[in-house]
């Protein structure tokens, strides 16, 4: 029985109507879809992709095989890069505040992400790859560009420790 029997006159008229109504439908998931593209675009290390790209700049990302899963990796350069969030990552920058609820779970959470970052990044530089951390707050209008600038010089100068 085809779906919407009931309405259903016999007339061509109401053919269309229902594979319009499914088109509908599957459009409204291909926006869902969309919008969930953009906002996982808009990720603070998308914006450092991006910028990379557009300079000319070739990379990997969230490398599995790398110590921490770096978010954007240049062989070329030896290079790995971390985007990381000031909550999450505990960077000493006044974005990074200790929730005043629930510590019990959070503190010891925090305090393990940062001593794997630490662990991660002894681990890359033991195995020869300039690591190199972008921290979200870093990514700010105000701070970008510099931070762009910043990144760059470290790029060239992991190229050049080997
Ligand atoms: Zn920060």
């Amino acid at each position: 029985m085809r779906p919407g029997r009931q309405t259903y006159c016999g007339t061509n008229t109401n053919d269309f109507g229902v594979i319009f109504m499914a088109d509908n439908h599957s459009k409204e998931i291909r926006s869902m879809n969309m919008s969930h593209i953009r906002s996982k675009n808009s990720k603070p290390e998308e914006l450092v992709r991006k910028y990379l790209f557009s300079k000319g700049f070739r990379y990997r990302k969230n490398v599995k095989d790398l110590p921490g899963k770096p978010d954007i990796v240049l062989p070329k350069y030896k290079t790995v890069i971390f985007v990381n969030g000031c909550f999450w990552h505990r960077h000493d920058c006044p974005r990074f505040v200790w929730p005043s609820s629930n510590q019990e779970y959070w503190i010891p959470k925090i305090q393990k992400n940062a001593e794997r970052d630490k662990a991660n990044i002894q681990q890359l530089q033991n195995l020869g790859w300039h690591v190199v951390t972008i921290w979200e707050c870093q990514l700010k209008p105000k701070n970008i560009n510099d931070t762009f600038q910043e990144t760059l010089k470290d790029i060239v100068k992991g190229s050049t420790l080997h």
